[in-house]
């Protein structure tokens, strides 16, 4: 936890400093849940006053509650175990597939509260179409929040490529949107609702990555790359403990890096894409199938009954599987790879495949370096991602966010 000694002079200096405490104590109980203020001071190196003054101002501001824990502080009382208050303080997150939407209300401390899944068949659904499922979703979800709790923003996660700056889905390929003003869209849906919070939006990929370093598989390593499958293919990248965004946000596009330029023409135009070799297409393609999301659930299960064109198709996947990976692990070296989307079905099917590929031929560093996991949290990641990133600008300036609730008790 990174905390800083009071002791600047400058008023502004010091609120400063104040401010970037609060906001690692409350990043510390959301993400590792109840901790003693004992705990904290030991965590922080501050002096226990100062960690009872930030505790106080964060328990004044409703976003933590604390209660004596069972745990002795030495001979002295128990020490106060500080606790996010998840039920008071929630967050609406959505994640956007080409077939599925999800929408939760996830608390501080990041527990679902409350969720709605919704599957459909594939097909072009208008942003308007999308919308008025986000708005009767996001009406449930506030209807069953505890009365008087507060929402602190909405979080949305899509299969495009998001600008930074504003939020602008700029090219969403498999949704065949362009330019769509989804954030600016979504905050209008909550505030016809009578929410005023500010909506965020990014990536799918780069949503999953961050919840899974955060919660997730990748919890503990600083290195972590996200591979996501679905009907397209990219990757959320977390470097040296940061996402790593690109210029404009759109890094991670490795589903779009040709491998094959004699292959099939991809939705963005290229031809040979990595997605048009391992995305879902291609896997029902060499299967000799066509269809929906769960269909690749029966090709896999197939494949493990031994069906001999099954087994042929997850084995043409898993070679085309093992160039890109050897692409992405000789530019980024990362520790961790989360095989997320569709490849939680089928990497276990070709992962000595994979991993024999690797051991073979290449730079051999990095590829020795490697470890190769399935999701921590499961298919929430995006979700999930997508509720971190709404939390984000509370973690940063607690009080500045949430304001003084009730004063000085
Ligand atoms: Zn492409």
């Amino acid at each position: 936890m990174t905390a800083v000694a009071p002791g600047t002079t400058t008023a502004g200096g010091q609120d400063r400093v104040r401010t970037r405490n609060l906001s690692a104590l409350l990043r510390h109980v959301h993400v590792h849940g109840p901790t003693t203020r004992a705990e904290l001071t030991a965590l922080t190196g501050l002096n226990r006053s100062t960690i009872g003054a930030l505790t106080t101002e964060l328990t004044n501001a409703e976003l933590v509650c604390e209660e004596p824990s069972a745990a002795r502080a030495g001979a002295g009382r128990p020490s106060l175990l500080v606790t996010p208050r998840g039920n008071q303080n929630y967050v609406l997150a959505f994640d956007i597939g080409v077939d599925y939407l999800f929408a939760a209300r996830v608390g501080l401390g990041g527990q679902v509260l409350d969720r709605r899944d919704l599957y459909r068949p594939r097909g072009e659904y208008p942003l308007s179409d999308v919308l008025g499922h986000v708005r009767r979703f996001a009406s449930e979800l506030i209807a069953g929040a505890r009365p008087g709790s507060w929402c602190a923003g909405g979080g949305v996660a899509i299969p495009a490529l998001v600008r930074h700056a504003d939020g602008l889905a700029r090219d969403a390929p498999n949704l065949v949107w362009q330019d769509a003003p989804l954030q600016a869209e979504i905050a209008d849906v909550l505030a016809g609702l009578g929410l005023r919070a500010p909506v965020h939006i990014r990536n799918d990929a780069d949503l999953g990555a961050l919840a899974e370093h955060l919660r997730g598989a990748g919890r503990g390593s600083d290195f972590v790359v996200y591979l996501t499958g679905e009907v397209g293919v990219g990757a959320g990248i977390i470097n040296n403990g940061r996402p790593l965004n690109g210029f404009g946000g759109y890094s991670g596009e490795i589903g779009h890096t040709v491998v094959n330029p004699t292959g099939r023409l991809c939705s963005c135009g290229l031809r040979g894409c990595w997605e048009t070799e391992v995305g879902e297409k291609a896997i029902l393609d060499a299967a000799g199938r066509q269809g929906a999301r769960t269909t690749v659930a029966e090709v896999v299960a197939a494949a493990r009954a031994g069906d001999g064109r099954s087994v042929a198709a997850v084995r043409h996947i898993g070679g085309w599987l093992a160039i890109g990976i050897g692409n992405l692990v000789s530019i980024l070296n990362p520790e961790v790879v989360i095989m997320g989307g569709m490849f939680r079905e089928i990497f276990p099917l070709v992962r000595d495949q994979v991993l024999s590929a690797l051991g073979t031929g290449g730079l051999q560093p990095p590829r020795q370096d490697v470890r190769f996991v399935l999701p921590g949290l499961g298919a929430d990641s995006t979700l999930l991602g997508a509720a971190e990133l709404a939390f984000a600008p509370l973690l940063d300036d607690p009080l500045g966010v949430r304001g003084p609730v009730r004063g000085g008790m």
